[in-house]
């Protein structure tokens, strides 16, 4: 399938590892010109290295608006205003017990997950509606819907992206502008590594054993049985960034084996 995006100017951020890399090289495959951020420059240029395709790596802090200012200029110098956001940006955060979690705890992983989407969207999105056209792809997780108890401010920051997507494709998508989440459980990044690196860890095995237990004891509606690959998501995302998903809006498309339970 032709995704018709061919030379569109998209940005991609947490781009130098996981999902978001993975999305910056299906994007690259059908000919987007592409703006990897993140905030290391040299694991950016090290990540990129392998791509193909017309693409350039910006490092920024999401945290930190000036930076955000400044990527945002550098992706203009490059390609033009950006018509493609994927927002793969985020962190586990601080985990444990509710009543364990201080208050910074909870600023940190609603900054980075949170805050940093509403930064980045605000930055692009007005230069999507003049042209009257855009696509919005914020990166949620299945932990939005469906909280995790030793998580909470990592699945209250997802609630909050869920909440987000569906407002501004309300907001925006009489102007052109699709605005649509993609939900992953349990893929395969150096999120989930260290996870179960810990994991390993505490329990004694080995990672694989720790990723077995994990799924068999935290994940049981996980149908498949195994983590999902990055390029399992990015496909979802790219096509929701193309001209191909062009009546959907204000969806968030899970990527998870049935994680959640619902339908
Ligand atoms: P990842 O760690 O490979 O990617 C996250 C990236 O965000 C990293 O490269 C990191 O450097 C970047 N980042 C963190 N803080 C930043 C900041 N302040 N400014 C700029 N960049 C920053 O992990 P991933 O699994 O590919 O995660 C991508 C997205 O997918 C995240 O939003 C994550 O919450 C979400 N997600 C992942 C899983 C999973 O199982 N891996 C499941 C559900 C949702």
């Amino acid at each position: 399938m032709d995704l018709g995006i061919t030379g569109r100017a998209a940005l991609v951020t947490g781009a130098d590892s996981g999902i978001g890399l993975a999305t910056a090289r299906h994007l690259l495959a059908e000919g987007a010109r592409v703006v990897l951020t993140d905030l290391d420059a040299g694991r950016l240029a090290d990540a990129a290295a392998g791509l193909g395709g017309e693409h350039t790596t910006i490092a920024a802090d999401l945290t930190v608006p000036d930076d955000v200012g400044r990527l945002l200029e550098e992706a203009r110098a490059a390609y033009g205003d950006p018509e493609i956001l994927v927002h793969c940006a985020g962190i586990t955060g601080p985990q444990g017990p509710f009543h364990e979690l201080d208050d910074d705890a909870w600023r940190t992983t609603l900054d980075v997950n949170l805050f940093s989407a509403v930064r980045v969207v605000r930055g692009v999105v007005g230069a999507m509606r003049e042209a009257g056209w855009g696509r919005i792809v914020l990166v949620a997780s299945e932990d939005g819907v469906q909280p995790y108890v030793d998580e909470l401010p990592y699945c209250a920051s997802k609630a909050g992206v869920l909440s987000l997507t569906k407002g501004l494709s309300k907001a925006y998508g009489p102007d052109g502008v699709l605005v649509n989440a993609v939900s992953p459980a349990f893929v395969e990044t150096p999120m989930t590594d260290a996870m179960m690196e810990a994991r390993a860890q505490e329990r004694g095995t080995d990672v694989d054993e720790a990723v077995e237990s994990f799924l068999d004891e935290e994940r049981p509606l996980m149908a498949l049985k195994r983590r999902g690959r990055p390029d399992e998501v990015a496909a979802v995302a790219a096509f929701l960034c193309s001209e191909r998903a062009s009546f959907v809006n204000g969806s968030s498309y899970r990527v998870d084996s049935g994680s959640v339970a619902t339908i």
